[in-house]
């Protein structure tokens, strides 16, 4: 498959699962019908946030945190459904304060919402032919907002995640370098639960008990890669799981979403649905600069 039609839907993969998701956040789990969705669907901050990410990659050619921090700020909008965290973090750095100094003052202890992974998938397109730099941009582009380590390598998982199967690998080639990159025991002991889950008739219940749902990265990055890993080659079983968890739907779902759209190729993600996707056009010519960045820096 070629890499344009990886990179596209990998974002709207991303935004497509993040609209979908975003009509039930908060709800409890069961089966989502989603034949009564407005018109239009509308993404979240999940979206907001990932736009910021690739523009600033394109127009910096390359990292730069200072001004993906400031399109994180300009870019906002209220009514994408931000934690209240993250916008005293982003009116802070409006203010002028650093965001070194802002993500402080709001978080002490640093972040460790799933804010950080939610918006990650764009550097794992970036990024995917080069693993050092991976990592590092993925923990400094958590931190602008995110810094708790939690946080950072749940970010960390997604970007892996989306390299490797930029790369072609397979499922079980994707699980197993997952595997190897978290350093952090609570997200080896998840994996590993998410390893053994495979091999057997998991419910949404066993999975909200044992991996999560909820707005932590911890309780929410291993349920997402579960829902890929289990469902990934089919984009919309992938996002109806993450959907089913109930919880935190909508950023499951656009991690879950992004993997899933990387994987199968924009070809392979619902038509009906992207037509009805806010800001399709942009996202799509979004990922398709990325790519030309990524191939002539
Ligand atoms: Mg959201």
């Amino acid at each position: 498959m070629d890499l344009k039609s990886r990179f596209t839907g990998c974002l709207i993969g991303l935004a497509l699962g993040d609209a979908l998701g975003a009509p039930f956040e908060g709800s409890p789990s069961g089966k989502k019908s989603l034949q009564y969705l407005p018109p239009v669907l509308h993404y979240s901050d999940d979206t907001e946030m990932s736009i910021g990410v690739t523009e600033s990659l394109i127009a910096e050619k390359g990292f730069n945190p200072d001004d993906m921090a400031e399109r994180f700020y300009k870019n906002f909008n209220i009514r994408r459904g931000y934690g209240a965290g993250t916008i005293s973090v982003l009116r802070l750095i409006k203010k002028g304060m650093h965001w070194s100094e802002a993500n402080k003052k709001v978080f002490p202890q640093g972040s460790f919402g799933n804010g950080a992974a939610m918006r990650a998938a764009p550097i794992g397109l970036f990024y995917f032919n080069d693993s050092k730099n991976l990592k590092e941009v993925t923990y400094t582009a958590s931190s602008i907002t995110h810094d708790h380590p939690l946080a950072k390598e749940g970010a960390l998982l997604i970007t892996t995640a989306v390299s490797e199967i930029l790369q072609g690998r397979t499922k079980e080639e994707i699980l197993e370098s997952l595997l190897h990159t978290s350093e952090i025991k609570e997200y080896q002991e998840k994996l590993k639960t998410v390893e053994s889950f495979l091999q057997k008739d998991i419910t949404a219940e066993d999975v909200i008990s044992a991996l999560g749902n909820s707005v932590l990265a911890l309780e929410s990055v291993p349920s997402a890669i579960y829902a890929f890993l289990k469902y990934g080659e089919d984009y919309l079983k992938t996002v109806e799981f993450c959907l089913s968890l109930g919880g935190d739907t909508d950023t499951i779902s656009a991690m879950a979403g992004a993997l899933s759209g990387a994987y199968v190729g924009i070809e392979n993600l619902p038509e009906e649905f992207i037509e009805r996707l806010e800001d399709k056009d942009k996202l799509q010519g979004l990922s398709l600069e990325l790519l030309e960045r990524v191939i002539n820096p």
